[in-house]
């Protein structure tokens, strides 16, 4: 909801300090830029989600489904996060990739998504790993759904639209308002300037955990071991004709999506950044090009690449409670469960590990930070060691996620409760309500 009279915050970043209340048209027009550097409060919302991606998208409807009014804050034009933006086009994880799979973890509002999905036709063709038999346009969800990512981004907006969530796109989160340690807001730049927008309960969906870190919450990752994911370049290939022969990839009628060059270092250092972007670029095309000149290539052509390069690995901020590389592989039970990651740990010490059962607990308490309040956490940033965080980064469980943490989030608002204090059972109660998938009868 927008505010008709502005108030105006202190020009330092995660400081809260109201100033007071001021006419919005002296603001804008009588002072040089410096001076306007003050940061006008635009808006108030009981649940403000904080990035976009699949989880983020998930964790709006569901906060708004639940009875929050809802804002979800996006710096690109459009939703869907590395699924849409890193052209990733399988969502992975909705059940175990192999058998114990009888199972389906993520059910809920990503079920509902997928069922948006399937009704725009943006569903691939082909995934890269083998089907077993599941009946999608049903509702039964294989482990990997490959898509059309321009479907997915509408998929995403009409989910929303129907929730009732309102979007606030081209606009950078540049860090969290705060009074203490309690999480008040977020401060966005875009092409209206800075401004605040003040929330009960921010939800951390930046996928690199930027609120909760610069909240001051501590973080782990990325692996101390020096095996951290690396990023890659997704691209499209054009003019693959069924008479071009190829292997691998997601086939959308006559293109095909492709894992494109990898790059090393930190994905939070603007230098590393820039020089994966660049380098990866031009080693794509030379890439593209050679491949043009082989035999019967000659009507393919580099039809789309990446927004940005994907980035898998980078923060993880400390919870409540850390899922451990035992937990994931034993199964370990939690009370607080409400969400399942099945999906496997895909490069785990250089090999695909498959869980020996049909997916590990994540607990709510995974869900909330140290040190901050306010704050829920959502997607590739909860709690967990690298083990788990190989299996839940990956979309359909991080979507699950994002189902337990805006629930949480509009609980929370609603009846004026910090997350770390919230009544779990009414948080699972209110999940399987929604159809989530929790392994437990209420
Ligand atoms: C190369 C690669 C291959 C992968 N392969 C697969 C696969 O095959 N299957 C699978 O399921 N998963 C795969 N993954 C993992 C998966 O894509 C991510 O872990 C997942 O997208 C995480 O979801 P998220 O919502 O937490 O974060 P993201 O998808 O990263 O979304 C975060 C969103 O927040 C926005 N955002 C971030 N910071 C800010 C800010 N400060 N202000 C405003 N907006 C912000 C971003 O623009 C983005 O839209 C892969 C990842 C990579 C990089």
């Amino acid at each position: 909801m927008s505010m008709g009279r502005r108030e105006f915050l202190g020009s330092a970043f995660g400081v809260a300090v109201a100033t007071g209340v001021r006419d919005a048209k002296a603001q804008t027009n009588a002072k040089s830029y410096s001076e306007r550097l003050e940061t006008p409060i635009v808006a108030k919302y009981q649940v403000v989600v904080a990035g976009g991606g699949p989880s983020g998208v998930i964790a709006a409807a569901a906060a708004a489904r639940s009875g929050a009014s809802t804002l979800l804050i996006e710096r690109y034009p459009f939703l869907g996060g590395n699924g849409t933006a890193g052209l990733m086009t399988c969502y992975n994880g909705f059940r175990n990739q192999r058998p114990p799979e009888a199972l389906q973890t993520v059910k809920g509002v990503p079920a509902d998504y997928i069922a948006e999905l399937v009704r725009l036709g943006g569903i691939a063709q082909d995934d890269p790993y083998p089907k077993s038999k599941h009946d999608t346009a049903k509702g039964d969800l294989p482990y990997c759904i490959g898509f059309d990512p321009e479907a997915a981004k509408i998929a995403s907006l009409n989910l929303l639209k129907k929730e009732g969530v309102t979007l606030r796109l081209h606009s950078w989160i540049a860090g969290p308002m705060l009074d203490g340690s309690r999480v008040t807001g977020v401060v966005v730049e875009s092409k209206s300037g800075r401004q605040a927008i003040t929330a009960d309960i921010v939800i951390d969906a930046t996928g690199d955990g930027d609120i909760a870190a610069r909240a001051g919450a501590p973080f782990m990752g990325p692996a101390d071991k020096g095996d951290r994911m690396g990023m890659s370049l997704m691209y499209v290939l054009g003019g693959m004709t069924s008479s071009v022969k190829d292997s691998g990839g997601i086939r959308l009628g006559d293109r095909v999506v492709k894992w494109g060059p990898g790059f090393g270092g930190d994905g939070l250092d603007v230098e590393n950044l820039t020089r994966a972007e660049i380098e990866s670029r031009l080693k794509l095309w030379d890439q593209v090009q050679t491949l043009r000149k082989g035999p019967g290539k000659e009507s393919v052509y580099l039809s789309q690449v990446a927004t940005g390069i994907g980035i898998r690995e980078t923060r993880r901020i400390q919870g409540e409670y850390t899922v451990t590389e035992q937990d994931a592989i034993n199964g370990t039970r939690f009370p607080d469960c409400v969400a399942i990651s099945s999906n496997p740990m895909p490069s785990y010490h250089g090999q695909r590990f498959f869980f020996a059962h049909e997916g590990f607990d994540i607990p709510y308490r995974s869900l909330v930070p140290k040190k901050v309040e306010g704050l829920v956490l959502t997607g590739r940033c909860i709690s967990c060691e690298q083990g788990p965080f190989q299996s839940a980064r990956s979309m359909a469980p991080a979507m699950a996620v994002g189902h337990a943490s805006g629930c949480a989030a509009a609980l929370a608002a609603k009846s004026n409760i910090a997350p770390r204090k919230l009544d779990v059972a009414a948080l699972q109660k209110l999940l399987l309500s929604q159809n989530a998938e929790l392994r437990l009868k209420m």
